[in-house]
């Protein structure tokens, strides 16, 4: 069994820091069902692929095994060792503990900074469920996946499909959450725990489910299979996550959930966000304005970031900046990168020097929160005013309203929205700014493209002449 994880952001080999392995070694780890190996096929300042080699004992297994009444294990010919399963997770528990749990003691705001990832597992069952399991899986966590399933018997094709499959992901994501997707998943995919399971199981389940489970929307799939459906243990965890969505302190707003869970199974709002931050990377740009930051959730992401060394967050309301403010002193950046985040309380549609000559400025999801008739006072502040070199800004596409279930026709995504655009009413909108301040635009959709209605959503680029 192969896992390999690739890193293509330079310098690509600090994954050898995140997973606390040197890339030009070769280490063998000794594990309770066999042995792991870790190495680099390749390590360079621009590709760098970390591989975890799982060698299964099968007949040690066996012997183990036979008396504890595990039919899979106790026959010596088993597909355990080719195949990701519960043992994979074991092993990346065992070999990458540090970085699973998101520490990385030399350089902790590499652990915090979401990486351009590819992880490959050369064999995964997918015993129930099969290919569109899998995808169910793994895209609402913002994942782009490639499955090419393989034959029983190459030599005998009237036999039939496997249930394996080649499977490949690849994000924008801190390689703690894509460790911790892989640990919990692929015994979800495999069905097949190789170990009792108990009360221990449901902390482990909540514990690497942190942060993305409770609004997962196959949880309820993902819980019992975990849990090899044991009715007590699935119940318990399922009622730990509802309350976990409902937490006091997380929620500011209902509404803001509403939107959320409308679009959570596009996972919309973390790929957006990385969308964002891709752009504001590659521009080069130091000092970033986050105007309408909300809660935080895109200056997290910037101020792990080196290449960030001044960021601005804008926003009206106090309660999201005290959100924000809270968020990001639990971020415990080291020295080095903190306090170089700022946390202005002011209107946008009102000129404000404090936030003049900045190299960009994100505007995510906000323009549809202002009145109409405010919207040309936001424009000439924004675009005449401040008018920063780069502005990234996102707005949702009406169009694909019609495919959320749940949301009746003609209805906005959350409440406060005061009014949500169509593509061409977006260009429009777009192109009268460009002309009247002296900007160009390129506008991409954001989310799966529907052929008829479009993306979710919706990001202009535009950049000053
Ligand atoms: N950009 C954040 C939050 C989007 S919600 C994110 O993507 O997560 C919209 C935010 O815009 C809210 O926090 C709201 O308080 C803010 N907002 C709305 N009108 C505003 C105005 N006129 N001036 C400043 N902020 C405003």
């Amino acid at each position: 069994m192969l896992l390999t994880i690739t890193n293509t952001r330079s310098p690509a080999t600090d994954l050898g820091w995140l997973l606390h392995k040197h890339p030009d070694k070769v280490q063998s780890f000794h594990l309770a069902f066999g042995q792991a190996h870790v190495f680099y096929p390749e390590a360079t300042d621009e590709r760098c692929t970390a591989a975890l080699l799982l060698e299964v004992d099968p007949v040690g297994l066996a012997r183990q095994r036979r008396n504890m009444g595990n039919e899979l294990l106790a026959q010596y010919v088993n597909d355990r060792p080719y195949v990701a399963s519960s043992f994979l997770s074991v092993a990346i528990a065992q070999v990458f503990g540090s970085a699973l749990a998101g520490s990385c003691k030399d350089k902790p705001e590499l652990a915090e900074t979401p990486l351009p990832l590819v992880a490959k597992l050369s064999a995964v069952p997918c015993r129930r469920g099969g290919e569109a399991f899998l995808r169910e899986l793994l895209e609402p966590l913002g994942y782009t996946v490639t499955a090419q399933r393989h034959p029983l018997d190459e030599r005998f094709p009237e036999w039939g499909e496997s249930p394996y499959f080649t499977v490949e992901l690849s994000a924008t994501v801190r390689l703690a959450d894509l460790l911790s997707h892989l640990y919990v998943l692929i015994p979800v995919l495999d069905d097949e725990k190789h170990y009792w399971v108990g009360n221990d199981e449901v902390e482990k389940l909540l514990r690497h489910g942190d942060g993305w489970l409770a609004e997962h929307p196959e949880k309820e799939q993902i819980a019992a299979r975990y849990l090899k459906r044991q009715g007590k243990l699935v119940k318990s965890a399922l009622a730990h996550l509802a309350t976990e969505d409902t937490d006091p302190n997380e929620v500011a707003a209902e509404h803001d959930l509403e939107e959320e869970r409308l679009e959570a199974r596009v996972s919309l709002h973390e790929r957006r966000l990385s969308a964002v931050l891709s752009v504001l990377q590659a521009s080069g740009s130091k000092r970033v304005l986050d105007l309408g930051c909300g809660e935080g959730k895109l200056l997290r992401l910037l101020a792990s970031d080196p290449r960030f060394t001044e960021v601005i967050g804008v926003d009206v309301s106090a309660r999201s900046l005290e959100i924000a403010r809270t968020r990001l002193d639990r971020q415990r950046l080291p020295d080095n990168l903190k306090d170089r985040v700022k946390l202005l309380h002011g209107a946008l549609t009102y000129r404000d020097a404090r936030i003049e000559n900045f190299d960009a400025a994100a505007v995510v999801e906000v323009i549809e929160h202002l009145d109409p008739p405010r919207l040309s006072a936001f424009e000439r502040v924004l675009f005449g005013c401040t008018r920063p070199a780069l502005i990234v800004l996102t707005t949702p596409n009406r169009e694909y309203n019609v495919r959320f279930e749940g949301l009746p026709a003609g209805k906005f995504r959350h409440a406060d929205h005061r009014f949500e655009w169509t593509r061409a009413e977006f260009a429009s909108w777009c192109a009268g700014v460009c002309s009247t301040f002296g900007y160009k635009v390129e506008i991409t959709p954001l989310g799966d493209v529907d052929a008829e209605v479009g993306a979710p959503s919706q990001m202009a680029v535009f950049t000053r002449v």
